[in-house]
């Protein structure tokens, strides 16, 4: 039995998230989803909540043949700690799946396998651009799960993250 784990700060989860955990679901039975900086919300950066977060990839994930856990991660100012933090807070993984390379290097630092994951069709399918087209009312929706999309209406999100690139100082919507 191999579990797996898969970190992003999903801002929102989509569909190149997506294909990257139906990739990783032909190499593990069970995979762990890291939702990063959970207790991030209500800026244009990571305009939803952990709760949100765990909403939509809960329900974006239920169709898939696979046991999965949405697992929220805080962010903690120690990064020489981080894999200690992560590790109090999930279950059990054999193999790291991520792309960064400060999360590779801390998972790899503490005797822990990754694996790449690769992104499919960045052109488009990145956080940055899905919150830059909430905010200038043009059409995300494609680019989402539909179950994403139903959470993020029951949130009323895409308001949310109109009023507060008003007043949010730092108010790009970039990575
Ligand atoms: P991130 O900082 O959320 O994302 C950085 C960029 O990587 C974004 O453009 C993101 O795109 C992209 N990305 C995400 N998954 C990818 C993939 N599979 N392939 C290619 N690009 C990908 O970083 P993250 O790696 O997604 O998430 C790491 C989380 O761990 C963050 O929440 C971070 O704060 C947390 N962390 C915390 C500490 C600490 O607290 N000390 C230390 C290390 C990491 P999208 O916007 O399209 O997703």
């Amino acid at each position: 039995m191999t579990r797996g784990f898969y970190i992003g700060r999903f801002q929102p989860y989509h569909q190149g998230h997506h294909r990257v955990v139906q990739d990783i679901a032909e190499e593990v039975d069970e995979l762990v989803v890291g939702i990063g900086s959970a207790d991030q919300s209500h800026s244009v950066r990571n305009p939803f909540t952990g709760g949100e977060r765990i909403m939509m990839i809960t329900k974006a994930l239920a169709d898939l043949d696979l046991v999965t856990y949405a697992v929220p991660l805080e962010d903690i100012n120690r990064n020489a700690v981080w894999v200690s933090h992560v590790r109090s807070m999930s279950p059990n993984f054999d193999v790291a799946y991520s792309n960064n390379p400060l999360v590779v290097r801390l998972f790899e630092e503490a005797g822990i396998e990754v694996r790449g994951s690769p992104m499919f069709d960045r052109e488009v399918l990145r956080g940055t651009e899905i919150r830059e087209r909430m905010i200038a009312s043009e059409d995300w929706s494609e680019l989402v799960p539909d179950a994403v999309e139903n959470v993020v209406a029951e949130v009323d999100g895409v308001e949310r993250i109109r009023r507060v690139s008003d007043t949010d100082v730092e108010a790009s919507p970039s990575d």
